[in-house]
C-alpha cells in the first residue's frame, strides 16, 4: 500500500477511474490502494471505520441481538446513520453495482479505509484477531443484503469460478439435499442451484452439520456461498495482516503516521461534546441532575466537592470539563467552583491558584485550546493516588466501597451485585451501563463510552425524547458481554453458533 501523505489534499480522480477501481459495492480487498490523500483524510476514514467496526460489536455483545437477525442489521445501519456514517449505511443496507459519484466514492472510502486500519491492527495477535472477525461480520452482512444479480457481478468481477452440479446429479442427491438444508422449504430446495466444493471452503457448514458431504465435497446452495467466500477473505486478511506486520517498520518512518496507527484501536470516534454543544445547563440545576444524570465518576467528583469543597487537580480537570461538556458557562463554572472553594480559603487565593484553570479548560488562558471533555477510555486509564477522587470508580475504587456506595443510592441488591460483578471481571463500562439501566429502572443496554454520553442519554429518557420501557422486576436482558473490550474477541462463526 503506498500513502503519500500531504498536508492538503489533492486528489483528484476522473469518474471513469473510479468505476473502473470500483466496480461493486462489496470488495474483496485485494488491491492496496495509491491514492493521494491528506493526513487530515487518513485520519478520518480511520476513525469512521472504526466506528463502523465498533458499532458491529455493540450490536452482538451489548444489544444482544442475534447476528445478522434482521434487527441487528436494522440497529447497524440505523446506528451508522446517526453517527453520520451515511455512504457505510449505503453500503450495509443494499450492495450494488451502482455508478453514481456517491456511489463510486462510497466505495473508494471504504477500500482506503480498511487498508488503513489493516495497518492499525495489524501490530499484534489480539488486535488481528479483533479486526479480522468484524471485518468479517461486516463481509457477511454485506454479501447477505445482496440481491442475486449483484452477488452473480461479484462472482464475476472477482473471478469465482464455481459451476452448479447438473440437475441429473441433483436428482440422484436431493434426498440427502433436502436431508442436509432442512431449514429451507422443499420447493426452495428444487429451484436452488447447488454447488461442488471442497469440504475444507466451508468448515463452518460442516462443523454445524449443515451440509451434505460426499467423497471430499460438499454440496451448497447459492446462499451459502457466503461460507466459502469467509473462509477465502478470513485466509486473505490473516495472511495480509501479517505482511502488513512485517513491513510496519518502513511506514513508522514517517513519524505523522505512527502515533496515529499506534493508538488508533484505542481512539474514541465518537462525539467530543464539545463542538456542538447547544444547550445550556444553568449551574443551579447540578445538584438535581447529578441524582440520575451523572455517571458515577462525576457524581462522587460532585459529591466531594460539595462535602468538602475542594477537589485535587486530576479531579478538577476531570470534573470540569465534564461540566463544561454538558454545557455549563464559563461564567457559571466559575461562579461554583469559587462558591465552594472560598468556604475553606480566601477568594483571593481561590483566583490566584484555581480561577486560571477553570479559564483554561474553556481555552480563555494559555494556549487557547478548546479542551474536550474525557473519554471513559482516558479516565478508566488515568493514574489515581491516594486522596485523589477522579478516575473510574469500577476501575480505581475498592468493590467493597463500590458496594457500600451503590446500596447507598438506594439500587436494588440484584442490581449492586451484577454491577459489582461486573467490576471485578474487569468490565468496567459494562458495570457503568448497568448502573445507567438500574437507575432509569430500563433494560437499555447502552454502550458506554464516554461520561457526557450517560449524561445525554438519561437527560433524553428523564425528558421523554426516547421511550424506553421500564424495567418492573425482571433482570436486565440486553446485556451479554462486555463489549467494549475490543480484544476479547469472539470468532464469527462462534457467535453465530451461540446466538442459533
Ligand atoms: S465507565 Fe466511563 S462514565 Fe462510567 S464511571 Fe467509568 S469513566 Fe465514568
Amino acid at each position: 500500500m503506498e500513502f503519500n501523505i500531504k498536508r492538503k489534499s489533492i486528489k483528484t480522480v476522473s469518474t471513469g477511474s473510479l468505476v473502473d477501481n470500483y466496480p461493486h459495492d462489496l470488495q474483496m480487498y485485494k488491491v492496496p490502494p495509491v491514492d493521494d490523500i491528506s493526513l487530515q483524510e487518513f485520519e478520518t476514514l480511520a476513525l469512521e471505520r472504526l466506528s463502523l467496526l465498533r458499532c458491529l460489536a455493540t450490536a452482538t455483545t451489548l444489544k444482544g441481538l442475534r447476528i445478522f437477525s434482521e434487527e441487528w442489521t436494522d440497529f447497524v445501519i440505523s446506528d451508522l446513520k446517526n453517527q453520520g456514517l451515511k455512504y457505510y449505511a449505503k453500503l450495509c443496507e443494499k450492495s450494488s453495482c451502482g455508478t453514481l459519484q456517491a456511489d463510486l466514492e462510497a466505495r473508494r472510502k471504504d477500500h482506503i479505509a480498511h487498508f488503513i486500519l489493516r495497518l492499525a491492527y495489524c501490530r499484534t495477535e489480539e488486535l488481528r484477531r479483533w479486526f479480522i472477525s468484524r471485518e468479517l461480520e461486516l463481509f457477511k452482512m454485506r454479501f447477505m443484503t445482496m440481491k442475486t444479480d449483484a452477488i452473480d457481478a461479484f462472482f464475476k468481477i472477482n473471478n469465482l469460478c464455481y459451476t452448479n452440479i447438473s440437475d441429473s446429479e441433483k436428482s440422484e442427491l436431493m434426498k440427502y439435499l433436502r436431508e442436509s438444508t432442512f431449514y429451507q422449504s422443499s420447493q426452495n430446495i428444487e429451484n436452488f442451484k447447488f454447488y461442488k466444493v471442497k469440504f475444507y471452503e466451508v468448515l463452518d457448514l460442516v462443523k454445524a452439520r449443515k451440509v451434505y458431504l460426499r467423497g471430499g465435497y460438499a454440496y451448497i446452495p447459492h446462499k451459502d456461498f457466503i461460507s466459502v467466500l469467509s473462509a477465502q477473505f478470513r485466509m486473505h486478511l490473516r495472511q495480509t495482516l501479517a505482511i502488513a506486520c512485517h513491513h510496519l517498520g518502513e511506514i513508522e518512518q514517517d513519524e505523522r503516521l505512527v502515533s496515529l496507527l499506534k493508538g488508533l484501536h484505542q481512539s474514541y470516534s465518537g462525539n467530543d461534546f464539545i463542538s456542538d454543544t447547544k444547550v445550556t445547563i444553568p449551574i443551579e440545576s447540578i445538584d438535581s441532575l447529578s441524582i440520575k444524570s451523572f455517571p458515577l465518576c462525576m457524581k462522587q467528583l460532585h459529591e466531594q466537592l460539595r462535602s468538602v469543597h475542594h477537589l485535587k487537580h486530576g479531579g478538577r480537570l476531570q470534573y470540569g470539563l465534564y461540566l463544561k461538556g454538558i454545557g455549563v458557562t464559563l461564567e457559571d463554572s466559575l461562579r461554583f467552583w469559587r462558591e465552594e472553594f472560598t468556604k475553606i480559603m480566601e477568594l483571593d487565593k481561590f483566583e490566584k491558584q484555581y480561577a486560571y484553570n477553570i479559564r483554561y479548560n474553556y481555552g480563555k488562558e494559555g494556549s487557547k485550546k478548546n479542551y474536550t471533555p474525557f473519554t471513559c477510555l482516558k479516565i478508566i486509564n488515568t493514574n489515581v493516588g491516594p486522596g485523589d477522587c477522579h478516575g473510574c470508580p469500577y476501575r480505581h475504587s475498592d468493590t467493597n466501597i463500590l458496594k457500600n456506595k451503590l446500596k447507598g443510592y438506594g439500587l436494588e441488591s440484584e442490581a449492586v451485585n451484577d454491577i459489582v460483578d461486573m467490576t471485578k471481571k474487569g468490565h468496567y463500562q459494562i458495570a457503568c451501563s448497568k448502573y445507567f439501566d438500574a437507575v432509569h429502572k430500563t433494560d437499555f443496554g447502552l454502550g458506554i463510552n464516554h461520561p457526557n454520553q450517560f449524561f445525554e442519554e438519561s437527560q433524553k429518557i428523564l425528558k421523554g425524547d426516547i421511550k424506553v420501557e421500564v424495567k418492573k422486576d425482571e433482570k436486565p436482558k440486553n446485556i451479554k458481554k462486555e463489549s467494549t473490550d475490543e480484544f476479547e474477541d469472539m470468532d464469527i462463526d462462534e457467535v453465530t453458533e451461540r446466538k442459533e
